[in-house]
Formats: structure tokens, C-alpha cells, sequence
């Protein structure tokens, strides 16, 4: 049975065809990464200018897409966490013609990546920051307290069986 990222890569076989380095999407986050894909698609139109997905993870507890395109002009991305949160900085690179295309494929990508701090890793629900054992997660109430009873899954182990 195919899961919903291989349904993804079936629709959109360019954004997952580049020369990835790890492509995980949780569960929780599926549904806005498959809307995420449906309006890059739309905003890049017949011209794919070879954009593809480098690198899908987590980090912090919430999502980080990262992304190349033809012409995009180069950014250095920083994280740094905080007491009040993840602070994350872009220096952009110069400006160039496809820079408003890009600029806009980023926006989408930022808003989708910001859902995922509130969104339950697991199931999408709503949840806040859990955590145990120093190691960031967003989870909804059930999933929360299933993490402090020790009964969580592992969220990245894709050898689901009996399915
Ligand atoms: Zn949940």
C-alpha cells in the first residue's frame, strides 16, 4: 500500500526526482506539505525552472523545507533556539529576475513550515511544544501523554507492517 508521500512524489514526480538528501515528512504534516506542493505547482506553471525538494526534516519540533530552483537567488538560513522559541534568520543573496517567483515560493513554504509549530507531529491535531527529555516535539493532548507514559511510536519508522 503506497503512503501519502509516494502518492505526493506519483503527482509531482519533478519535485522529488533532484538531488535530495533525505526526504521525511511526518504524518501530522502531510496534509499541508500535499497543499504546500499543489500551490508551488500552481505558482510555477508550465516552467518547473527544475525546482525540487533538497531536504525534508524536522528540526526544533517543526518542519523544515528546504528547496532549490533554477535562478533562485542564494540564501544562508539560520536557526538558533531561544527560551521563547525558534528564531530563524535569512540573508538573502542578490536580487535577480526569477527572485519574485522565489520570493513568493518561499513565503508559502515559511507559512506551511509555521502551521507545523502548532500542529500535532503525529495526527496534525492541534499542540504545543513537548519537551521531554530535551528533545523538541509538537503533539496534541492524547499524543502528549502518551510521550510521558513512554507509549509514543516512532514517528520516522516507515517499515509500517500489517498495513
Ligand atoms: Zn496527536
Amino acid at each position: 500500500m503506497k503512503n501519502q508521500l509516494q502518492l505526493l512524489q506519483e503527482k509531482f514526480p519533478y519535485m522529488f526526482n533532484g538531488d535530495h538528501i533525505g526526504i521525511d515528512v511526518a504524518p501530522g504534516w502531510m496534509p499541508g506539505f500535499q497543499k504546500l506542493c499543489e500551490k508551488i505547482d500552481q505558482l510555477l506553471g508550465d516552467d518547473k525552472r527544475d525546482f525540487y525538494w533538497r531536504q525534508c526534516k524536522e528540526k526544533f519540533g517543526s518542519a523544515r523545507w528546504y528547496w532549490k530552483m533554477k535562478g533562485r537567488p542564494t540564501e544562508i538560513r539560520i536557526d538558533l533556539i531561544s527560551e521563547s522559541g525558534v528564531i530563524e534568520t535569512i540573508a538573502k543573496g542578490k536580487r535577480s529576475a526569477e527572485s519574485d517567483l522565489s520570493e513568493k515560493i518561499r513565503a508559502l513554504i515559511q507559512e506551511a513550515e509555521a502551521h507545523t509549530e502548532h500542529a500535532c507531529i503525529y495526527c496534525g491535531e492541534p499542540g504545543t511544544l513537548n519537551k521531554k527529555d530535551g528533545y523538541l516535539l509538537v503533539l496534541c493532548e492524547e499524543h502528549s501523554r502518551q510521550r510521558n507514559a513512554g507509549t509514543l511510536p516512532s514517528i520516522w519508522s516507515d517499515e509500517d507492517e500489517g498495513e
